[in-house]
C-alpha cells in the first residue's frame, strides 16, 4: 500500500490503563478503581467548570471562535503577555506536534534528556528526525549544553518539571542552557507541571514574559490536564515571540478546540480556592508516599509535579508489582517500557494513597 515505508517502524504512545479495562480484564466494581496512573488531578474537575460547561452545551451546533478570542485574553491577563504570543492547542501534545512538524524532517536532529516525556520522541518519529538524549534522565544542564554545542540540533526540549521522573531545574540553570543556545535553535520549555514546581520552590518558577522577551526562539508550555483538572477536554496552550506563534499558528487546523473546552479553560483558570486546595492535597499527600519509600528504603526522586516516581531496588519488579496493585484496582505507572525498574505514582486523595501504600506494603512483606 502507499503508506510512507517510516510508517511501518514507528512506535505509539503507550498511555496509562483506562479504568474500562481494569472493569473488563479484572472484573472489578468502577467505584473500587483508583486510578493514579496518568497524573490526573485528583479533586476532579472543578463544580464552577461543571456548570458552566452545562450552560455552554446549548451552543454546540455553533462552531467555536476560531480566534479563542476570551481564553487568549485571559491567559494573555494571567501571563502578562499580549494575545499575539499565545496558541492554543488539543492539549499541549497537540503543540508539540506542530513544533517538531514545523521544525524536523529527515536530516534533523531534536535534543531531549534521556528519560523524558516520550512524545517528543514519537513525534521526531514521525517527521524522521534523530534523537539527541542527554546521559542522565534527570535534567543536566551541562549535559545539554554539552551535547548541543557538539551536534547542534535544531529542537530542544526541556521538560521542566520533567515527567516521568519528577526532577525540575532551577530556573537559572533553564536560563544558562537557553543562553547557550543560538537563535536559530528552537527551544521548548514544557511546563506541563510548572505550576506545582512554582508552589514548591519559587526557584523552579518559569515566568512566560521574561522569557519571550529574552528569547525569540522559545516557547512555554502549558496545559490544563494535570493541575486545572480538564484532560479530558484537551485543552493546552504556547506562549512564544509573536512572529514564533504566527509561524507555528500556519499549522494549525481550524476549530481545533471545541466551544466546551474554551469555556471551561477560562473558568478554570479564575477558581483560585479549586486550584489552592488542589496544590495543597498534592504536597501534603507526596510527603505520605515519601515517608513511606524512606521506611522502606526505597529511593525516590525528590518531586516537582504531581506524581512520584519510586527507583525500585532489583528485588522489586516495577512489572509485578503493578500487576499485583492492578488485581486490587489501584492503577499506577509502571516504567518498564521507559527502560527502568520504577513506577511512578499520581498522588490521590488521602484515602486512594492510604489504599495504595498499604496495598504497596503489603507485596512488600508477601
Ligand atoms: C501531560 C503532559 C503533557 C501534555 O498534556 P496535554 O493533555 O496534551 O495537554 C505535556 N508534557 C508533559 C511532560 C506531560 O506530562
Amino acid at each position: 500500500m502507499g503508506f510512507k515505508k517510516h510508517l511501518s517502524s514507528l512506535k505509539s504512545y503507550e498511555a496509562g490503563k483506562p479504568i474500562e479495562l481494569v472493569i473488563r480484564d479484572y472484573g472489578i466494581r468502577q467505584k473500587d478503581i483508583i486510578k493514579l496512573a496518568s497524573n490526573e488531578n485528583p479533586l476532579g474537575t472543578s463544580k464552577k467548570v461543571i456548570k458552566a460547561i452545562k450552560k455552554e452545551a446549548k451552543n454546540s451546533y455553533r462552531y467555536p471562535d476560531d480566534s479563542m478570542f476570551e481564553l487568549k485574553k485571559s491567559l494573555a491577563k494571567k501571563y502578562k503577555v499580549d494575545s499575539k504570543n499565545i496558541i492554543i492547542g488539543q492539549g499541549s501534545d497537540q503543540i508539540i506536534e506542530l513544533l517538531v512538524q514545523a521544525t524536523c524532517g529527515s536530516e534533523d536532529k531534536i535534543l531531549t534528556s534521556s528519560l523524558t516525556f516520550a512524545m517528543y520522541e514519537i513525534y521526531a518519529s514521525h517527521n524522521q528526525a534523530k534523537v539527541l538524549k542527554t546521559k542522565d534522565g534527570v535534567h543536566n544542564a551541562d549535559q545539554f549544553i554539552e551535547i548541543y554545542q557538539k551536534s547542534k540540533p535544531n529542537l530542544v526540549f526541556l521538560c521542566i518539571p520533567n515527567n516521568p521522573l519528577g526532577d525540575c531545574l532551577d530556573r537559572s540553570e533553564v536560563y544558562r542552557i537557553l543562553d547557550s543556545i543560538s537563535s536559530d535553535t528552537i527551544v521548548a520549555l514544557d511546563c506541563a507541571y510548572g505550576e506545582f514546581a512554582a508552589y514548591k520552590d519559587k526557584n523552579k518558577e518559569i515566568k512566560p514574559k521574561e522569557i519571550i522577551k529574552k528569547y525569540k526562539n522559545c516557547i512555554y508550555l502549558g496545559t490544563f490536564s494535570k493541575l486545572y483538572g480538564l484532560g479530558g477536554l484537551r485543552i493546552g496552550y504556547g506562549i512564544a515571540d509573536s512572529n514564533f506563534i504566527e509561524m507555528l499558528s500556519k499549522l494549525r487546523a481550524p476549530f481545533n478546540i471545541t466551544n466546551l473546552s474554551l469555556k471551561a479553560a477560562i473558568i478554570a483558570l479564575e477558581d483560585s480556592t479549586f486550584l489552592k486546595n488542589s496544590l495543597k492535597n498534592n504536597f501534603k499527600e507526596m510527603k505520605v508516599y515519601e515517608d513511606f519509600a524512606k521506611s522502606k528504603n526505597i529511593d525516590f526522586i525528590e518531586s516537582y509535579t504531581n506524581f512520584i516516581t519510586f527507583m525500585l531496588p532489583k528485588s522489586i519488579d516495577s512489572s509485578s508489582l503493578c500487576e499485583y496493585l492492578l488485581k486490587q484496582g489501584v492503577i499506577i505507572r509502571d516504567l518498564k517500557s521507559y527502560g527502568i525498574n520504577a513506577i511512578r505514582i499520581t498522588i490521590g486523595l488521602r484515602e486512594q494513597n492510604k489504599t495504595t501504600i498499604k496495598l504497596i506494603d503489603k507485596y512488600l512483606k508477601r
